[in-house]
């Protein structure tokens, strides 16, 4: 293999059992059997169990009218996971999947999708066991053969502010946003007779970020998350599975951006929480990438009340998509000269620590 490659997929799963998400929510009936399990990471999680938490009146960041409408949107996000399946109509209508790959890109677009994507469904994109609700402990199969990957922008002021509490009300309604438009989609494929299921906040049997990569959205950098082609890592995903069997879309396969983010590291130095590290990428195809340590960023989140997303405001693939920053990442793409150089001038124009933007003024009256 060439050393200055870079694998992409790595072939390690995950249990979702595993995932910070998964431990922060059990209940008290699961700890006993999981944490017998896993002892090392009892002590561990205890730190963040005993914190403030998402959106907490003791936490740093509390701003009570900000996080009451973050909350404000979760029964809409919860009402999306009774709609994620459902029944498949039983004659199917013959479609060409050329027009309907077509057609699902531009209905996603004005559903504000600033990016779809199609792909084989891969063993690894799925956990091995899921983590979350009434499904805990099922093992996660499936028939289906193809993916389709949504991206949805997060607002750059909310974002900028990070993390502040406007960050949390944009992530919910981004996930609220994209978890729409994959129920939709789906529900739309079963009614031509096609399986199809939703991958929703919460909801997931799959993991986002390499399904969008390999349906050609970008890559999947430093801070192990999704850096779109058109906004970095300033978005939320959600995915539909199906066994409609749409034409795949070129994976990226251009290795500039990674080597952009290897020489980069402004989200690691950024990071509250030192969670984001600061060696290479990994070329062992087991650990492929970079892996942030989760329960040190969890742990920031719990003080902060907010998802923090700090490393998503200082990532220089953040900029909006404009012609000028689409021709630097251009640019970029072509030639690791420019990427040096990028890189250089970025740190001039916006500084190796970006400051904290301030929130909206309309936001201010009601900040603490
Ligand atoms: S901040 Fe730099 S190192 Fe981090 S993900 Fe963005 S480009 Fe990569
Ligand atoms: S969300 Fe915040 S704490 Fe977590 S990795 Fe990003 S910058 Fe660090």
């Amino acid at each position: 293999m060439d050393p200055h490659r870079f694998p992409r997929n790595r072939t390690s799963r995950v249990d979702e059992r595993d995932t910070i998400f998964s431990r922060y929510f059990m209940s008290p009936g699961r700890e006993e059997a999981y944490y017998q399990a896993h002892p090392d990471r009892k002590e561990r999680d205890n730190l963040w169990k005993k914190l403030p938490g998402l959106l907490s009146e003791q936490s740093a960041y509390f701003n009570p009218l900000a996080f009451a409408s973050a909350a404000a949107m979760q029964p809409a996000i919860d009402a999306l996971r009774f709609e994620i399946d459902g029944d498949v109509a039983p004659n199917r209508k013959e479609t060409d999947p050329n027009f309907l790959q077509e057609y699902i890109r531009r209905w996603a677009a004005k559903m504000h999708a600033i990016d779809t994507g199609f792909c084989l469904l891969k063993p690894e994109h799925l956990y091995t066991v899921r983590g979350r609700h009434h499904y805990y402990g099922d093992p996660v199969e499936t028939t289906h053969t193809y993916a389709i990957a949504f991206v949805v922008e997060m607002d750059r002021e909310f974002t900028l502010a990070a993390p502040q509490a406007p960050v949390i009300m944009e992530s919910y309604r981004q996930y609220l946003n994209a978890g729409v438009i994959a129920v939709q989609v789906a529900s739309l494929l079963r009614s031509f007779g096609w399986e199809a299921k939703a991958h929703i906040d919460s909801n997931y049997e799959v993991i986002c970020p390499p399904v969008a990569r390999d349906a050609g959205l970008g890559e999947i950098g430093r801070m192990g998350v999704l850096l779109s082609r058109k906004v970095g890592p300033r978005c939320r995903i959600s995915v539909v599975t199906t066994t409609f069997p749409f034409p795949v879309d070129p994976v990226q396969t251009n290795d500039n951006p990674l080597f952009f983010c290897e020489i980069c590291r402004k989200c690691a130095e950024n990071c509250p929480a030192h969670a984001i590290p600061e060696t290479p990428y990994s070329r062992d195809p087991a650990t492929a990438g970079w892996k942030i340590n989760g329960e040190r960023c969890f742990t920031f989140w719990c003080k902060a009340g907010t998802d923090c997303a700090r490393c998503m405001a200082v990532c220089p693939f953040s900029h909006p998509d404009t012609f000028f920053h689409r021709m630097v990442r251009i640019g970029i793409s072509r030639s690791k000269l420019f990427a040096r150089a990028a890189f250089h001038l970025d740190n001039l124009f916006y500084g190796k620590r970006p400051p904290v933007k301030s929130i909206p003024e309309w936001m201010r009256p009601l900040n603490h």
